[in-house]
């Protein structure tokens, strides 16, 4: 008996890495006992039948499951923005956070194309960039022209499973490609856009990657706020969660609450405004969904 994770799921194979080995493994029967379909990242436990073949006899309790793409276990996300082309959305990325943070996935954001900013972006990013690292998120600031920050952002991918998540035309199929060149995935240049569209892979897969695993297809791709309560959102904005003692009121939602604390740090400027904003809009659009019964 061996231990492995499912790199690779096709044509009802299960291939497990383990030990630097890939093993093609069959299922035999556990999932029906464990009344689980086996993902893509679940650590299994596994006999070998040979030097590349085997089978899998259980598959180990899942710390997290995402839906698109079906994956588990995942531990980071690499959350892809431009500087430019698109622009840098605030908004879009906080958005991103409440998502990874509701899945305890923890994330990386990855700011790209900065080799296309002119004088007065490169001061707005920096600024972004500052906010966010004294949340205490790592902000990282890469070029796949350049290769600025490919380096580090490899050192972030070691013994873990990452997946990467943005908007199309940031540089993910960019970023993956300068940090395992031997890949070559297809980028999004306006001629690949053409036929079939962007969604060619039909299956998920996990890159070895900088001695981690990286997810071939970008995640988060549902950006709805559908599966949180309105009382755990500001559990996902540290910055409010740390702050939340010193309200008045025990279970503060940070809006129209007298002696709010985070309030009162947005208009110390200790909290960012647009944060505060953003976390706003969120909290009005999860007011007018419809009840769930
Ligand atoms: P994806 O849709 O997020 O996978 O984005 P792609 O990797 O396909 O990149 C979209 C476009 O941006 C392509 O034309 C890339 O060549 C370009 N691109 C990606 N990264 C960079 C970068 O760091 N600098 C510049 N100047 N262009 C980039
Ligand atoms: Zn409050």
């Amino acid at each position: 008996m061996a231990e492995g994770k499912i790199i690779k799921a096709l044509s009802g194979f299960y291939y497990v890495l383990s030990e630097g080995k890939v093993f093609q493994c069959r299922g035999r029967g556990v999932f029906r006992k464990q009344k689980i379909t086996p993902l893509v990242g679940d650590y299994v436990v596994f006999q070998a039948t040979g030097e590349s073949e085997g089978y899998i006899l259980e598959i180990c309790e899942r710390k997290n499951s995402l839906i698109r793409p079906p994956i588990a276990n995942v531990e980071q996300a690499i959350l892809v923005f431009s500087a430019v082309e698109p622009d840098f959305s605030p908004k879009l990325l906080d958005r991103f956070l409440v998502l990874v943070e509701s899945k305890q996935i923890a994330p990386i954001i990855v700011v790209n194309k900065i080799d296309l900013m002119d004088s007065q972006t490169k001061q707005s990013i920096e600024q972004y960039v500052r906010d966010y690292q004294r949340i205490g998120y790592d902000v990282i600031e890469t070029s796949t022209v350049t290769k600025e920050g490919i380096e580090r952002l490899l050192s972030y991918l070691e013994g873990r499973i990452s997946v990467v998540a943005g908007q199309s035309g940031v540089g993910k199929s960019s970023l993956l490609n300068a940090l395992r060149p031997d890949l070559q995935l297809k980028t999004n240049d306006i001629s690949t856009h053409l036929g079939r569209g962007k969604h060619t892979t039909r299956h998920v897969e996990l890159l070895e990657i900088g001695g981690g695993l990286v997810a071939d297809t970008p995640g988060f791709s549902a950006l709805e706020l559908d599966d949180i309560e309105i009382e755990e959102l500001p559990l996902y904005f540290p910055e409010f969660r740390e702050r939340s003692d010193e309200c008045k009121f025990r279970g503060c939602l940070h809006v129209a609450e007298p002696k709010c604390a985070v309030r009162e740090a947005v208009e110390a400027g200790e909290i960012p405004s647009y944060r505060y904003e953003n976390y706003l809009s969120f909290v009005e659009e999860m007011k007018e969904r419809k009840p769930r019964y």
